[in-house]
C-alpha cells in the first residue's frame, strides 16, 4: 500500500521551522490586510483586533460544553445573547446561543422549527419550508441534514424575495418561511414584514437570516440610511441568525441564533439521558464548544460598542458609495437592484464579467463569481477604506482589457452559469475533458472555464466536477 505524502511528525518541529514554513505558505493567500479580499474576512483595525484576541486567548483551551465548570463562559454567552437581543429589538423573552457560524445558526433554526412542529403539529409527516432562491445554501445543507423538504421560490423583478409567490407556495405541510436581511448574492433586503405577515396568517415560523446584515443594518439605520424593519419589531418573526464573525468583526467561529422565546428554543437542545457517561445535554450542534470564540464574540461587542460600530459602519458605507458610484460611471457594468448596505453585485451585457474577474484576479483582488445571472460580487467592509481608490483604478483598467476579449471564442458567453468558489483549480483531467469540446480556450482562463460549465449547469456532470474539486482541495497536493 502506498503511504500518504505527509507523514506523522516523529519529532517536535521548532518554532522557527514552523513559522518559516507557514510564512512561506501564507504568501499564496489573498492579502486581506491590504483590503484585497471583498469577501471572507472582516477586520476592525489592528488595535481592536488585538483587544479581541487578548480576551480570546484567555479562553484558548476552555470548553463551554459544561457550564458548571466554566460559569464565566456561560455568563459571557448569555450576556452576548442579551446584547444581540437588544440590538434586534427583542424583549426579555428572547433566548439564544452563540454558535460557530452562520451555518450552525441556520442548521439550528431549521432543526428547532422541525422539532417544534413535530410536537405541536404531529399531523405533518413531511414538513417543508418556503424559501427564496437567493437564500444562503446553508439552508439547503440544513434541509438535507434534517430531512426537511423545501420549496424554492423565484425572486421578483427587483431581485428581492417575492412575497406573493411565497404565499402561493405555502401549503398544509409548510412549517417555516424564510427571508434574508439582506441576501448574500445581491445585498438586497427581502420584504421581511410581508414575509412575516404570511407566517403569522398561516401560523408558521418565520426565520430572518441576518447573518451578513445583522451587525450592519441596525447601525446604518441609525446613521440615516433607509432600512425597513427586519428584526423582532416585525410581528411574526420567530428566529434570527446574525454572524458576529462578519460585520461584528469578532474572531472566526462566532454567530448568534435568537428565538422569540424559551418555549421555542427548547427544541434546539439535544439530550440523551441513558448514557453510561451520565445525562448528556448539549445546547448547539457541537459537543465541545470553543471558549475562545464565545469570549471573542463578547469582546467584540463590548470592546467596539455602539460608537465603534457606528464609526466603522459610516466609513464602510462611504467606501461603498464611492465604489458604487465608480461602477455606475462605467456604462458597461450594471449593479443588480438597489443594494441596501455594503454588498453589491454587477452584471454586464457588454462584456464577459468572468473575463473581467480574471483580469482583476491578476491584480490580486479576491471576490466572488456568481451565476443566474453571471455577476461579480463584492462585500465591502471597514478595511476597504485602505484600498478603494486602487480598486477603482484597477476596475476601470480591467474593464477596458476585458472588452477586448473575443467573446465568440467562448463555448457560451453571456448565458454562462458559474459555480461559486470554483476558481482556477479544477482537476486537470476534467479541464482536458472540456477543452476537447471547444477550440481556442486556454486552461488558465477561468472565464472560459465558467463558460464551459454553463453548458453543464444543472446536470449530474457538474455535480461530479464540484465533488472532484472538493476532494482535491481537501487533500494534500
Ligand atoms: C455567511 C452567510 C451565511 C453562512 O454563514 P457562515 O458563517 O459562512 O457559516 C448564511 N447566510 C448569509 C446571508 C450569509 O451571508
Amino acid at each position: 500500500m502506498s503511504r500518504p505524502k505527509i507523514l506523522f511528525p516523529l519529532k517536535a518541529a521548532s518554532r522557527e521551522e514552523m513559522l518559516k514554513y507557514i510564512t512561506e505558505k501564507k504568501l499564496k493567500d489573498v492579502d486581506w490586510k491590504k483590503g484585497k479580499a471583498f469577501c471572507l474576512v472582516y477586520h476592525p483595525g489592528d488595535e481592536r483586533a488585538k483587544l479581541i484576541k487578548e480576551i480570546y486567548d484567555l479562553y484558548f483551551s476552555d470548553n463551554a460544553l459544561n457550564p458548571t465548570a466554566t460559569p464565566s463562559l456561560a455568563e459571557l454567552e448569555a450576556e452576548t445573547v442579551s446584547m444581540c437581543a437588544d440590538l434586534f429589538n427583542g424583549d426579555e423573552n428572547v433566548r439564544g446561543n452563540i454558535t460557530t457560524g452562520g451555518t450552525e445558526s441556520i442548521l439550528l433554526a431549521v432543526k428547532t422549527a422541525r422539532d417544534w412542529a413535530k410536537k405541536h403539529k404531529p399531523h405533518i409527516t413531511k414538513p417543508n419550508m418556503v424559501i427564496p432562491v437567493s437564500a444562503h445554501p446553508a439552508f439547503m445543507k440544513a434541509f438535507h441534514y434534517f430531512n426537511v423538504d423545501f420549496i424554492p421560490v423565484a425572486l421578483g423583478n427587483d431581485y428581492r424575495a417575492n412575497p406573493a409567490a411565497m404565499r402561493e407556495a405555502v401549503n398544509k405541510d409548510t412549517i417555516m418561511i424564510i427571508g434574508s436581511a439582506p441576501s448574500y448574492p445581491h445585498g438586497l433586503m427581502d420584504p421581511i414584514a410581508e414575509i412575516a405577515a404570511i407566517a403569522k396568517e398561516k401560523n408558521i415560523f418565520c426565520h430572518v437570516d441576518a447573518c451578513i446584515g445583522g451587525f450592519m443594518l441596525p447601525f446604518i439605520k441609525k446613521l440615516g440610511y433607509k432600512i425597513p424593519d427586519f428584526d423582532f419589531t416585525v410581528d411574526g418573526v420567530t428566529s434570527i441568525s446574525a454572524d458576529i464573525h462578519k460585520y461584528g468583526y469578532s474572531s472566526k467561529g462566532s454567530s448568534v441564533i435568537l428565538y422569540k422565546n424559551a418555549a421555542i428554543r427548547k427544541f434546539q437542545f439535544s439530550l440523551y439521558t441513558k448514557w453510561n457517561g451520565g445525562v448528556y445535554g448539549s445546547p448547539t450542534m457541537t459537543g465541545t464548544r470553543p471558549g475562545g470564540s464565545i469570549a471573542g464574540a463578547w469582546a467584540a461587542l463590548k470592546g467596539i460598542g455602539m460608537d465603534g460600530y457606528l464609526e466603522m459602519a459610516e466609513t464602510t458605507m462611504n467606501v461603498t458609495n464611492k465604489i458604487k458610484a465608480a461602477i455606475e460611471s462605467i456604462n458597461d457594468l450594471e449593479i443588480i437592484g438597489h443594494p441596501d448596505m455594503s454588498i453589491l453585485a454587477f452584471k454586464s451585457d457588454k462584456l464577459d464579467v468572468f473575463k473581467l474577474a480574471d483580469e482583476l484576479n491578476k491584480k490580486g483582488w479576491h471576490f466572488e463569481r456568481q451565476q443566474l445571472p453571471p455577476t461579480l460580487h463584492f462585500t465591502i467592509n471597514y478595511i476597504h477604506r485602505l484600498a478603494a481608490d486602487e480598486f477603482i483604478a484597477d476596475l476601470k483598467e480591467c474593464v477596458i482589457t476585458a472588452k477586448k476579449f473575443n467573446l465568440e471564442s467562448l463555448a457560451s458567453s453571456l448565458q454562462v452559469k458559474a459555480v461559486k468558489g470554483l476558481s482556477k483549480i479544477l482537476p486537470s483531467g476534467t479541464i482536458a475533458k472540456f477543452q476537447k469540446g471547444s477550440s481556442g480556450v486556454k486552461k488558465e482562463n477561468t472565464a472560459a472555464m465558467y463558460g464551459m460549465m454553463g453548458v453543464l449547469s444543472g446536470t449530474d456532470d457538474l455535480e461530479e466536477i464540484v465533488l472532484d474539486f472538493l476532494d482535491k482541495i481537501n487533500s494534500v497536493q
